[in-house]
């Protein structure tokens, strides 16, 4: 699978391109955005912009994104009321005016997203992995050959665990989401902020289950 990483500030989400043609979150700024994406590929061809959870620290550069292609806008299904809430999305926390967009589609647990083929021409697919506790529809993206797993702001590198104290999150599941990523077999964490776990990302895993459970006591 090809993954290019694109991190515009430090207030965006971390915005990856996969196989040239499908996007796991957008990030806000969308001019960093855009100059970056084209510096990777021809933006037309991008046929797929996948949420991870609707905050719009991931999410704001979408319309703009558009304006270049005609991708499809998924997201999981529970997470969607969010989507253009001023609040609830954390639009207006950021200063910014909601977004004004739809969902073309809407992911349940296991559905097995395609995301293109890299360049030795093997198709890659994503395993939804529904991880409520940040939000209540954020969800992980999985690729079961090469051991990747997306993680939005469920977890992130060396322990991490993202908020569980907006309005829509539900804290005290977050170490059951957690639990549930540590069932997979992970070496790669490539999270919602900040870098990525490129090696025993297992680790990584279980620091931020012991955190959650933890901070759930
Ligand atoms: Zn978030």
């Amino acid at each position: 699978m090809d993954i290019k990483i694109i991190s515009p500030t430090p207030y965006d989400s971390n915005v990856y391109l996969i196989n040239e043609k499908v996007l796991i979150d957008v990030g806000m700024s969308h001019e960093k955005v855009i100059s970056s994406l084209k510096r990777y590929t021809d933006i037309k061809n991008i046929d797929l912009i996948i949420l991870t959870h609707a905050h719009y620290d991931h999410t704001g550069s979408v319309p703009e994104i558009l304006k270049y292609c005609s991708a499809k806008v998924g997201m999981f299904k529970d997470e969607e009321e969010y989507l253009n809430d001023p609040e609830l999305s954390a639009a207006n926390a950021f200063g910014r005016a909601p977004l004004k967009i739809n969902a073309d589609i809407l992911y349940s647990e296991n559905d097995e997203i395609y995301v293109g083929a890299d360049k030795d021409g093997k198709g890659n697919y994503l395993k939804v992995i529904h991880t409520p506790g940040h939000t209540k529809g954020c969800m992980c993206l999985y690729e079961k050959n090469e051991k990747i797993l997306f993680t939005g702001d469920t977890i992130f590198s060396e322990g991490g665990i993202g908020r569980s104290d907006f309005e829509n999150s539900i804290s005290e599941v977050m170490s059951d989401s957690i639990g549930k990523l540590l069932k997979l077999d992970v070496e790669k964490i490539y999270p919602g902020h900040g870098a990525p776990t490129l090696n025993n990302a297992k680790k990584s895993i279980e620091m931020s289950y012991r955190m959650s459970c933890l901070m759930n006591r």
